[in-house]
């Protein structure tokens, strides 16, 4: 394009605001626009949405970006493995997290060929009842260690014994709904500290009251110096100190969510939404402004530690009280908090 320097032109390209337009063969300026692409593929009509680049000039595609073109291939074998019901790499990776295993060890369990999870990742699609045998160990534990028993001879001692290390952990989660409830909280936000974790139990369990009309998490929780803490999950977590917690397993699947009603997860998930986009600091100094904890520190210095026992009728009676059952009122009740605090 004769009217802009040379200069300028690279800065464009650079700034990922010029393309290469096959049809004007030059570079161009160009808008994204999302879109459903329907093309065939592996003799399969597939449909998958994308956000295409069009040449600003004469309104072809044009690739945006180095990457554009694998991203669209990758969107397009996703969208391939979804329509045919193939587990997808992102289920894969879960799987490895979960048994803590690495893709050779998987293969070997699953009596495929020692390369044959290496090259999923390489783009190679599993055949229909690979990919069963591999939901199956994702959505079963017991079928992933009969599986482990089966070819333990493949295995070595030292993975062996780590498999079975977190086979134990699973089981304990999958008789656990507060550890349920911890992984789920974790494995949705991602980054989460013990201090953030025990603020969103309380608050989940608080909002559980006003969308459900139950008790979710039936340990103690006392009102501890810097908010209601559970001890239990204290005592477990506290080596994280102000890290986000790594438990390593970042699962959803199988006995992970067993214990947990829908309408559980939803205000769970609610939580997540609301409540989970502030800082511990910010969810620490919201329980300070609670009734449930501030009636259990009358006496209490500030910085004084306690222990004292959490009322679950006051924590029921002040969710309910303040509407705090849908992202609206939340977010509503969160930015009024807030207000207070300056
Ligand atoms: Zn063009």
């Amino acid at each position: 394009m004769a009217e802009y320097k040379e200069g300028e032109t690279m800065e464009k390209i650079k700034e990922n605001r010029l393309a290469y337009c096959n049809e004007c063969e030059d570079l161009v300026e160009f808008h994204v626009l999302e879109e459903m692409i329907s093309e065939e593929y592996k003799g399969e009509k597939i449909t998958y949405r994308f956000k295409v680049g069009h040449c600003e000039c004469c309104g072809v595609e044009v690739a945006t970006d180095i990457d554009y073109n694998s991203r669209k291939s990758e969107a397009k074998i996703k969208a391939y493995k979804r329509q045919k019901g193939i587990i997808s790499l992102d289920e894969i990776s879960e799987l490895l997290k979960k048994y803590d295993v690495g893709k050779e060890t998987l293969a070997d369990i699953a009596g495929f060929g020692k390369v044959t999870i290496k090259r999923y990742y390489d783009g190679i699609i599993p055949a229909k009842e690979y990919s069963e045998v591999l939901y199956q160990m994702l959505n079963d534990e017991t079928f992933f260690m009969e599986s482990v028993k089966k070819n333990q001879s493949k295995l070595k001692d030292v993975a062996y014994r780590k498999i079975i290390a977190r086979y134990e952990r699973l089981c304990e989660i999958g008789k656990s709904k507060l550890e349920q409830i911890i992984n789920y909280i974790i494995t949705n936000l991602g980054e989460v500290t013990p201090l953030a974790l025990e603020k969103l139990l309380a608050f989940s369990n608080g909002v559980n009251y006003a969308m459900n009309g139950k008790q979710l998490i039936r340990e103690e929780c006392q009102a501890w110096q810097h908010g209601p803490v559970y001890p239990k999950v204290y005592n477990q977590y506290k080596k994280f100190g102000y890290k986000p917690i790594d438990t390593g397993i970042y699962s959803s699947h199988g006995c992970m969510q067993s214990l947990l009603s829908e309408d559980e997860i939803k205000a769970i998930e609610l939580v997540l939404h609301t409540f989970g986009l502030y800082s511990s600091k910010t969810l620490e100094r919201i329980s300070h402004s609670q009734q449930p904890w501030l009636e259990k520190r009358v006496g209490y210095k500030e910085d004084e530690p306690g222990n004292e026992i959490i009322d679950e009728k006051s924590v029921e009676r002040f969710y309910i009280e303040n509407g705090l059952n849908s992202e609206e009122s939340i977010m509503r009740y969160i930015a009024n908090c807030i207000r207070n605090f300056e």
